[in-house]
């Protein structure tokens, strides 16, 4: 067996390790792309809720009009009763008069925005379903990431329980050189090729590095990228 090879079985697991701490790291980014998703259409709702706040604003201002137009009929036969003169009365006849007829116009106006109303309010409730679809979808992902992410920890905490007891194994001196070097490099222990050449950072190693691995005795490192080799 290779000196290396508890090692190389420490470095498998933290192989797993770096993966699973790469992954609960991309998750959060992950769900924050899942909630981009419903941007369009959160925006879609915003504008059906504003168009429909307008078509409902013009109705609200015919029917105010229209208000305002009775009361101040009921002002001036308020007044009428209180003439004196037949003219006078029939002045004042042909102002309610007047008046009841821009009251039509604002009648029309007002049933013609209540009916442009109908259309924004089936537009909004369409948008509104759509929105909720797509969220029910969005947190349907949510919640896979969430139990995603969970048993991910949970394979961590196994596989950093595995790397102690793998740990035990490893001799000191080389376990000094490794832990040093793989924020660094990775992988720290590499294989030397059989034409003697380092399989991190491919230099050629002298024909006494390549005689010093298969002897296969201690640590043995690369001139150049100081990766642990061991032979094929
Ligand atoms: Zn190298």
């Amino acid at each position: 067996m290779s000196v290396v090879q508890p090692l190389l079985d420490l470095q498998e697991i933290d192989g797993r390790i770096r993966e699973l701490q790469k992954e609960i790291r991309d998750i959060p980014q992950r769900k924050a792309q899942e909630l981009e998703r419903l941007n369009g259409a959160r925006e879609a709702l915003a504008r059906a809720q504003a168009e429909h706040k307008n078509a409902q604003l013009r109705v609200n201002e015919a029917d105010l009009e229209v208000k305002a137009r009775r009361d101040k009929i009921q002002a001036i036969k308020q007044n009428q009763v209180m003439l004196k003169t037949n003219k006078e009365f029939q002045i004042f006849n042909l102002e309610i008069a007047k008046i009841e007829g821009e009251i039509d116009s604002y009648e029309a106006r007002q049933l013609a925005a209540m009916d442009d109303v109908i259309p924004v309010k089936a537009r909004l409730a369409e948008a509104d379903a759509k929105l909720k679809e797509e969220q029910s979808v969005v947190d349907g992902y949510l919640a896979e990431l969430d139990a995603r992410l969970a048993s991910v920890r949970e394979a961590l905490a196994a596989a950093e329980a595995e790397r102690a007891e793998a740990a035990k194994k490893v001799e000191a001196r080389f376990m000094f050189h490794y832990d040093r070097l793989r924020t660094k490099r990775w992988p720290v222990v590499v294989s030397l090729q059989p034409d003697c050449v380092c399989n991190g950072c491919h230099l050629q190693q002298t024909p006494s590095v390549g005689q010093m691995v298969r002897r296969n005795q201690g640590l043995v490192t690369c001139a150049d990228c100081s990766r642990i080799l061991y032979a094929m």
